[in-house]
């Protein structure tokens, strides 16, 4: 090989040399190309999704986006990278501060608003699912936005049922955090409706005036006529309708005040008639009494004398002959004063037998007058204790036999157990059937109850569509099977509203008394018990330890 040729080759070497650098090179200033092009994207990214957050952060993406474009120095990239990692992280703790204040004011407004007298049911009851839903807090802030939105239509719709309250006047929404929702009463079948306002009749409220009307202990006249009032003012449109049978309502009531007064007051005035009268017999009593003993005392006197006379005649006698005379004569004196005197004492004999008929007639009348009363204030007594519709145990009854229970319980313990029964969906046969098929319905189910519990089960209408039993005697199988005989037995009723062939099922809860127990404790697990019930899928019976 010559200097020629080697010098060729090396040139050849070089030149290769020199075209991958420059092959390297390109491919290096693709990739950057292709990673400035992503890095400017991204960074375009980023400044859309921070803009407007923080004016300096806009600034700094800007000036590193023109930095990639133009191929800046990397050192100046680098630096300009580092200042808006810091505004992030200071932007990320601002954040988390503007987050938390959010939650916290977010909550602040929510509970404010259930503070409010006189929100609708459901209105009351989205708010505090809107409000148990924001409990935790949100990671950011755009999350409270759709929150907030609902949040103030809720504030909207309080304000705008506020204004209606303050226009109807008549009837408020109670402040109650019951669950009935509001129902609006169609007006089109109101013959006035051009004159009558209409009004949303909440739901809850009928129930309490349905409540307070079954709590009422009237005769059973008056009873039948507040239920039949009753079932017309569930079928009430407007305001008239309803002030006109709340009017009939109230007459009712001041009629059995009226009634009951009367009672009261014939009796009083009975009483005291019978009472002057016996005062005035015995006073006549005693007069004749004292008149027939003064009689006596002059008979007696006058015997006494003759039998003096009749000693003197022994005494002053001379002959037996004369002594005869004079005595059979004085005999004759005496017997004739001895029959006076038993006379005088049968007349006062017989006027005082008569008094005493008399005052015992008196005093027998007297008897039965208070008979009927006492009989009125037992029959009044019971009625006290029972439930007008379904003719059940009452409330009141149900808390006075259940704390007697358990204070032979605490004494000696037994097998005590409490069953609270709700009628599943009952809401839905008032509104689709009408009240007066719940009312019917309610009936049906406390007489079907009753018929199917063992002898000695107290069985009560705790309110509204609840029940509740107390056994005494029943441990935990067989209670539980006569309790899920009860669910099927209502379950099979064949109830028909309409046309409409209806099943209704019973959500049932049941708990044995335990010695470590109080009232509360002891309703409070039979009642979780019926709302696991109802949890699992109604129509069925859980029983809680
Ligand atoms: P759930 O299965 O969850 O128990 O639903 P529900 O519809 O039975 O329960 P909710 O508490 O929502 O409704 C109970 C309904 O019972 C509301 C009320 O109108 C009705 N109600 C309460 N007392 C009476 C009453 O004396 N007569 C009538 N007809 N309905 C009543
Ligand atoms: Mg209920
Ligand atoms: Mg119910």
């Amino acid at each position: 090989m010559n200097d020629n040729s080697v010098g060729q080759a090396q040139l050849d070497t070089l030149q290769k040399k020199l075209d991958s650098a420059i092959d390297s090179r390109r491919t290096l200033e693709e990739d950057f190309k292709t990673q400035s092009t992503l890095l400017i994207q991204f960074i375009s990214k980023l400044s859309l999704v921070s803009k407007g957050v923080d004016l300096e952060l806009d600034n700094r993406l800007a000036k590193l986006r023109v930095l990639f474009t133009k191929s800046a120095p990397i050192a100046d990239i680098e630096n300009s990278i580092a200042i808006i990692t810091k505004l992030l992280q200071q932007h990320a703790i601002t954040n988390e501060k503007n987050i938390a204040q959010m939650h916290q004011r977010f909550n602040i407004a929510g509970e404010s608003l259930q503070k409010v007298n006189g929100l609708p049911n459901d209105l009351r009851r989205n708010l505090r699912e809107l409000l148990s839903e924001t409990k935790s807090t949100k990671d950011a802030l755009i999350q409270y936005v759709p929150l907030l939105s609902q949040l103030l239509e809720f504030y909207i719709n309080a304000l705008s049922a506020k204004e209606k309250t303050a226009t109807n006047g008549l009837l408020t929404t109670p402040n109650n955090a019951g669950d009935s929702a509001q129902t609006t009463l169609d007006t089109s079948s109101d013959n006035n409706s051009n004159t009558a306002s209409t009004f949303e009749l909440d739901e809850s409220l009928l129930e309490k005036i349905s409540v307070t009307l079954s709590a009422l202990n009237l005769s059973q006249a008056h009873t039948n006529q507040l239920l039949a009032i009753k079932k017309k003012l569930m079928g009430d449109t407007t305001n008239k309708e309803i002030v006109n049978h709340f009017l009939e309502i109230f007459d009712v009531i001041v009629a059995e005040f009226k009634n009951e007064q009367n009672n009261a007051k014939s009796f009083l005035t009975s009483l005291s008639d019978t009472l002057t009268s016996v005062q005035l017999a015995v006073k006549e009593t005693l007069e004749t009494q004292k008149s027939s003993q003064l009689a006596n005392d002059k008979i007696n006197v006058v015997l006494q004398k003759q039998l003096v006379d009749m000693t003197g005649t022994v005494e002053k006698a001379l002959s037996l002959d004369q002594v005869k005379l004079d005595i059979n004569d004085k005999l004759q004196k005496i017997a004739g004063t001895l029959e006076a005197k038993s006379k005088i004492e049968q007349q006062s004999q017989l006027a005082l037998s008569q008094k005493l008929t008399k005052m015992a007639e008196k005093v027998a009348q007297l008897e039965e007058k208070s008979r009927v009363f006492e009989e009125k204030l037992a029959e009044q007594q019971i009625k006290n204790m029972q439930d007008a519709l379904t003719k059940l145990a009452n409330r009141a009854a149900f808390d006075d036999y259940f704390a007697k229970a358990m204070v032979r319980f605490q004494h000696r313990p037994f097998e005590l157990a409490l069953v609270v029964i709700d009628i599943d969906d009952f809401k839905k046969i008032n509104d689709t059937y009408g009240h007066s098929a719940g009312d019917k319905t309610l009936q049906v189910i406390a007489n079907t109850i009753q018929k199917h519990v063992s002898k000695d089960v107290f069985v009560g209408r705790y309110g509204g569509e609840e029940f509740v039993l107390i056994y005494s005697q029943t441990a935990e199988t067989d209670l539980i099977n006569e309790l899920n005989t009860i669910n099927k037995q209502v379950a099979r009723l064949p109830f028909k509203f309409k046309n409409n062939k209806v099943s209704i099922t019973l959500s049932i809860g049941a708990t044995h008394i335990r010695t470590d127990d109080n009232i509360h404790l002891a309703f409070e697990r039979a009642d979780e018990a019926m709302y696991k019930a109802k949890s699992q899928g109604k129509n069925q019976v859980i029983y809680s330890k």
